[in-house]
């Protein structure tokens, strides 16, 4: 299973996974840096070697599929075949519910960002780990982290613009803060700008939050 999509997010999953052993994207909200390689990946399911007929399960969160669907709508049509539903078993989840794909239990939380936006908690065997998705500093989110094993949280914003308004995303500092009060075992920092110093993020967030932290960047791997 994937959780989210954005740029560059496809060439580099298929460093780690086989195309042909995934079975479901699911994505937290609207933005493009988090869905837009949804459509790479359809090229890969339609044309590539690892097609096998096998649909996989698309998930989106309430309103998704109109907006996906405005996007793939401006391509030329092919000679046959949906855009999407050739390669994409397309679905709308409902937040308020559990969603189980195989093994895993996923709950989500909404989350204070721009547009409707879901954190996401996968849950299997004990274990967890918790995605912040787009956030600005919300309890919902700390509560749905709660005890996890992981949590990847978003740390995009400088501490100088904490006081933007109106507020999106976190710094690293708030989202160390929103680990610290979840009692989460480990922290994975993401989503900030390339230009800005990971050992700077880090550093701020240790300030805050005392357990396993790291500052994630393209093709970090981790198990749980
Ligand atoms: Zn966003
Ligand atoms: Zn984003």
């Amino acid at each position: 299973m994937v959780a989210d999509l954005g740029s560059g997010a496809f060439s580099n999953l298929l460093v780690h996974r086989e195309l042909g052993s995934i079975d479901a994207v699911v994505i937290s909200h609207m933005h493009a840096d988090h869905f837009i390689d949804v459509i790479p990946m359809r090229y890969a399911l339609k044309y590539g070697d690892a097609y096998r007929g096998v649909k996989i399960a698309l998930y989106l969160p309430p309103g998704g599929e109109a907006l996906l669907r405005r996007l793939t709508d401006a391509f030329p049509r092919e000679a046959q075949g949906d855009f999407l539903s050739d390669t994409f078993d397309v679905r709308s989840y409902d937040p308020e519910q559990t969603l189980r794909i195989g093994e895993i239990a996923v709950r989500f939380a909404p989350t204070a960002h721009y547009v409707p936006t879901f954190a996401m908690r996968f849950e299997a065997d004990r274990k967890s780990v918790t995605y912040s998705a787009d956030t600005a500093p919300d309890e919902r989110v700390a509560r749905l982290a709660r005890e996890t094993s992981i949590f990847v949280c978003e740390a995009t914003l400088s501490t100088a613009a904490e006081n933007e308004t109106p507020r999106g995303h976190s710094s690293a500092r708030e989202a160390a803060e929103m680990a610290a009060v979840a009692g989460v075992e480990r922290l994975l920092l993401t989503h900030y700008p390339a230009t800005r110093d990971a050992a700077a993020i880090a550093t701020e967030a240790r300030a805050v939050f005392t357990g396993s932290l790291q500052v994630t960047d393209d093709g970090f791997a981790f198990g749980v």
